[in-house]
This record gives structure tokens, sequence and C-alpha cells, in this order.
């Protein structure tokens, strides 16, 4: 697959291109910005463009996607491409020396089929002091056919000397719009289940790409019900529901949903539309909700809420604290706690 497949990362594409064609390819670069935005995959696609065996034409440089050497890199065996990553599985995934040292001496060699032997580095800031130093042994002195594509999101975490031998490649986080477009295109779903996973995944691609629609929905549909009035009715219902999540290990999962929800209300009630609306099915009661709300009370909920999600890893009693946000948020839903009448 050629790079029109890549969503965004217009200007980086261009550059890669315009530097095919005029055989001016550095020797190294470095793609970094956030996770998941699709870092990888153009480096993937570099490696297509520049090894498929019968690309388009000279002035658009494009992989076909389809013949063997495409094929290849997708999967990972073309003989002159090569990619190294940490071993994900660890507790802290390390880039070893021994895997640098290996590269190395693969990278020496002429390639075997194309005109180029590239090597993909992924979580590049993962490699140890002697992997990078090694490396910077390699950048110091390339050889001609070589090229080194380093994928980061913590380009801060390489080493000043490794960044200086690579021309960096900054990408920025898709648009939600173009988040949306490619969940449509790649996953074939309808315009608002791609808004749903779009927002859900707080514009990164990958998630939303990843993301099980069925299990998300059903969440949504869950924590809903959970949170309007009528789940809220009573105090009875408020504990045993608290009681019930925190037995199920929900409750950061509930907070997850909670704030969401607070924060489409919190996006009407200061009229800033609904492009970034989650539960926009159920936008006609947010939007009647948001126009009787305490403002004030909805802001120190969700800022509470943010607060409680940091700190959940340390030793906070969940069905509290799930007590008594829920309980806020009855208070918060009652119809006679206006913005106009205080309790
Ligand atoms: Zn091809």
């Amino acid at each position: 697959m050629p790079f029109a497949d890549i969503i965004g990362h217009d200007s980086a594409k261009a550059l890669l291109r315009s530097a095919i064609v005029q055989n001016r390819l550095a020797h190294a670069y470095l793609f970094h910005g956030d996770d998941r935005i699709g870092k990888r995959l153009l480096a993937l696609r570099l490696a297509q463009a520049l090894l498929c065996e019968t690309p388009s034409d000279d002035q658009e440089p494009e992989a076909c996607g389809a013949c063997r050497a495409c094929r290849q890199v997708e999967a990972r065996t073309h003989p002159d491409f090569m990619v190294i990553e940490p071993d994900r599985e660890q507790a802290n995934p390390q880039i070893k020396i021994e895997l640098i040292r290996d590269i190395e001496h693969q990278m020496i060699y002429r390639p075997l089929i194309g005109d180029r032997k590239i090597c993909l580095i992924d979580d590049a800031d993962r490699m140890t002091i002697g992997a990078a130093n090694a490396l910077l042994k390699t950048l110091e002195e390339p050889p001609d056919h070589s090229l080194f594509v380093l994928v980061s999101s913590r380009p801060y975490a390489l080493p000043a000397t490794i960044r200086s031998r690579c021309q960096a490649l900054r990408l920025t986080t898709p648009a939600q719009t173009q988040v949306e477009a490619a969940v449509i295109l790649k996953r074939e779903l309808p315009p608002a289940d791609a808004h749903f996973l779009a927002v859900l995944s707080d514009g990164e691609l990958g998630r939303a790409l990843e993301c099980n629609l069925e299990q998300a929905r059903n969440s949504q549909k869950e924590f809903s019900v959970i949170f309007s009035a009528k789940g809220l009715h009573s105090f009875s219902t408020v504990l045993t529901t608290a009681e019930a999540l925190a037995k199920a290990d929900r409750g950061l999962e509930a907070f997850d949903w909670l704030l969401r929800w607070l924060r489409d209300v919190l996006l009407l009630a200061v009229g800033a539309g609904s492009d970034h609306v989650l539960n926009i099915d159920q936008r006609t009661a947010m939007q009647a909700l948001a126009e009787r709300i305490d403002i004030d009370e909805l802001l120190d909920l969700i800022s509470d809420l943010e607060k409680l999600e940091r700190q959940a890893h340390r030793n906070v009693n969940l069905q509290m604290a799930l007590e008594t946000i829920l309980l806020r948020v009855r208070h918060l839903l009652a119809p006679q706690n206006t913005a106009d009448a205080s309790p």
C-alpha cells in the first residue's frame, strides 16, 4: 500500500516523496510524535516505496502494495528490511547492544534484492546507552546503501548525539475528522460509529482502529443508565451501584465513562458544539441538563474526578470514592438543583 492510505501527516509524506524523487534521502530519519498516530506505519510505507518491485512512477513514488517485496516488508521477511524493537513483554522493555551489533553487521553488506538496506528501529528511545553508542558509530559513517528510520514517542529520551545524526520529522496527531475518515474507510463503519470511536480514543488513530466497538457501545449504554436520574434515584441505589462496581473491579471504568459524560455536558453548557461530544445520541437530554445545570458544581466534579483518576493507582478506597461521586452526580441531576436555586 502506498502513502495514500496514511491518514494525515501530509507534510511528512510530501517531504519524503520529494526526497525519493530527487534521490536525496537522508541516511537516518527520526519519526517522532505522540503514541499511536502512525509513525511506524509511515516508516513501513517508506520502506515499501523504496523496495517495491513495481513502483508506480518516478514523479509520484508509490509502492504497489501487492508485489512480493511490498508483502515481504509488511510481513517483515524482506531480506533488505530489518526491524528492531524492544521486547514489550518485559517490565522495562529495552533494545540491547547485541541487537544493534547484529544489525550493524548486516547493514555493511550490499542489499540482496533492491538497492537499499533499511533498518527500522521502533521505540528507539528504549535503546540502552551501550546500544545507542553502538548505533551512533554506524550513523557517523553509514554505508551508502543504508537507511535507518528511528521511531519514538519520547525523542527527548534519545541521546542528543543520536538525534543530531537523524533528520527529524515530527508527526502531529491527526485531526479528529481525519481519524473519523480513517475509521470509516478502514473499518467500513457508519459515520456515527466512526465519530464515537474517534472521540473515545481521544483522537489516537491506532486506538480508534483497534477498539472493540460492540464492547464500547455496551459499556456506554450500561453507564448511561447508571448515571441517569433514574439510575441514581435513591441513596440505596447509589450505594448498591457503588458496591457492585467496586466488587466487579470496574471503579476506574465507571470514573472514565462518567468523566466523558460530564465533559459532554460541559461542552454543551458552554455552547462548544458537538464535534467532540461522545454521547451524541443522548444530545437532547444532555442539552436540557446543560441548560439548567450549575456549571461551578459541574466543574468541581470534573476536576475532582480527574484528580481521582490520577490517584487511582494509590490506595484509594474506590467503593467509598464511587459512593461520594455518585451522590454528587445525583445532586447535580436533581431537578430542583438549578443554577439559581442553591440548596
Ligand atoms: Zn510493490
